[in-house]
């Protein structure tokens, strides 16, 4: 037999499909020739596949070696295909049957010395292959936790090239999978370790209610960074669908640690401002990285001291934070990564960092305009609540924590809201009222009598305020709505929302 076929996987963004690997030995000049759109790491591939193969004691074939990649219009990328190569060309000789693998995908990237190491993006693959009826795969070892996750897939694990082959000679077994760890509960940030600070415990509650994004303003200390932190706390649990996703593409970055659940809580990412653009929208060589806007999916991204960010790091972040998509050029073709977060940004008064009127500050209010300027406007309009928190006090401190309002307590709060709004925009293309389209706002249906809206309306008659502006108090005003039980927005609502919007509420 000189042709045989192993099942494999790859990615496009956070989507997997099956591939198939085929190879076909003949006579002739004994070189590999690999085709389907190889990208450079595959035609390393080569080398690892030779090594790995010569040394787990097998024969190398002194023949013409074809190696096909199905379907071909199918970018690949990584090293994933390694493992599967490997075996199709041994499979190709005769040597090897392959008739076990018949409907079993096959994932692992090989050493030179015949070790099965692990791949990115093993989750999506894996769970690809379940929709498409497949119920069994071989993944390197260092994988296999995370392939277990995908359910009705039976998971054996491979740590070297001369496992498989013994495995498919009948001569040993294939591992097993380790125990998924169940995550410790308890150990998420609360609300109730937030002393003080009542307009920014309000601010995450409204922020968590609607999906709004957020900005909070204040000095050091101040507890902006306690706050961002618990913002996910308040946001329900992802569903079976949106976990899947967060944690594939958490996979696909290759910081998903062994033996880790599927995610089930919003992620929280928290760049530091010093951060490559890369690291916080994605990117890299062969199977782009998702950036930390990807990985806060569903979730949060908190950009604390944002004014330190650079101007292009920020402007990079405007286009995904109003398409909900992460789009990365490639040198060949694009990679589109999903990206719905909630942005909380957070900034000191002043580049000194030392809190207003601090006898050591001598930062002129230019110099502070300037500081907080670098936060360009565009990205700013898109904020909707912009909080100016207060210097904590020292009686802020003492407070009994077992008298603040705990996270669960506001979250179910939250929750009431947002279903609330699920029901109103069901079928509008919303799920919250941070993502209702402005012509949705606007209708018949939908639109607040002129006497509620007439402040409003003056501001954005005046210049004083954008269209992207007015329709974004408006998104706030219902969640002021839903929070209050109301039917619809009134006039406070509106002036809240301004408010909130302006930042004037120190
Ligand atoms: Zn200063």
């Amino acid at each position: 037999m000189s042709y045989a076929m192993v099942l494999c996987a790859a990615l496009e963004g956070v989507t997997g499909h099956l591939v198939r690997v085929e190879a076909d030995l003949a006579a002739g000049l004994p070189v590999v020739v690999l085709s389907g759109l190889p990208d450079t790491a595959l035609n390393e591939a080569r080398e690892r596949v030779r090594a790995a193969i010569t040394n787990s004691g097998e024969r190398w074939p002194q023949q013409r070696i074809s190696i096909n990649l199905d379907p071909a219009d199918l970018r690949k990328r990584g090293s994933a295909f390694d493992l599967p190569i490997a075996l199709a060309i041994l499979g190709g000789t005769g040597t090897l049957p392959l008739a076990g693998l018949a409907d079993v995908l096959v994932l692992g990237e090989l050493g030179l010395d015949g070790s099965v190491r692990p791949v990115r993006g093993v989750l999506p693959m894996v769970a690809a292959a379940a929709g498409q009826g497949i119920a069994k795969a071989i993944v390197p070892v260092g994988n296999a936790a995370e392939a277990a996750l995908v359910p009705g897939m039976r998971v054996l694990a491979a740590d070297t090239l001369g496992r498989v082959i013994g495995f498919l000679r009948g001569r040993c077994a294939l591992l097993e999978p380790p125990e998924v760890a169940a995550r410790r509960v308890g150990s998420e940030p609360d609300l109730a370790d937030v002393a003080g600070q009542e307009m920014g415990r309000l601010g995450v509650e409204l922020a968590a209610a609607g999906g709004h994004h957020l900005a909070l303003f204040g000095p050091p200390g101040a507890g902006k960074t306690m706050l961002a932190q618990r913002l996910p706390s308040l946001l329900p649990r992802l569903d079976d669908e949106a976990s899947l996703e967060v944690t594939a593409l958490h996979s696909i970055a290759g910081v998903l640690a062994p033996g880790e659940p599927l995610l089930r809580r919003p992620p929280y990412q928290a760049p530091h401002h010093t951060a490559s653009v890369a690291a916080l929208v994605g990117g890299g060589s062969g199977l782009a990285r998702p950036g930390a806007l990807s990985l806060a999916h569903r979730g949060v991204l908190f950009l604390d001291e944002a004014p330190e960010f650079t101007r292009h790091a920020l402007d990079t972040l405007r286009q995904p934070l109003e398409g909900g998509v992460v789009t990365l050029g490639r040198s060949r073709g694009v990679v589109v990564y999903p990206a719905q977060v909630q942005l909380v940004l957070a900034a000191n008064p002043c580049p000194c960092a030392r809190p207003s009127g601090d006898p050591g500050c001598a930062c002129t209010p230019q110099v502070k305009r300037r500081y907080l300027g670098r936060i360009s406007g565009p990205l700013l309009d898109r904020i909707d609540i912009r909080l100016t928190l207060p210097p904590l006090k020292a009686s802020h401190l003492f407070t009994d924590a077992s008298m603040r309002e705990p996270s669960q307590v506001v979250a179910q709060r939250v929750a009431a809201a947002r279903a609330t709004a699920a029901a109103r925009w069901a079928g509008l293309g919303a799920r919250c009222n941070g993502e209702v389209p402005g012509t949705v706002l606007r209708q018949r249906r939908w639109r607040l009598p002129d006497d509620v809206t007439d402040g409003l309306r003056r501001r954005l008659d005046t210049g004083e305020m954008s269209a992207r502006g007015h329709d974004r108090v408006l998104r706030m005003a219902w969640t002021l709505s839903d929070l209050a039980g109301l039917d619809r927005p009134g006039k406070d609502e509106i002036n809240i929302a301004l408010n909130l919007r302006d930042g004037g509420n120190a």
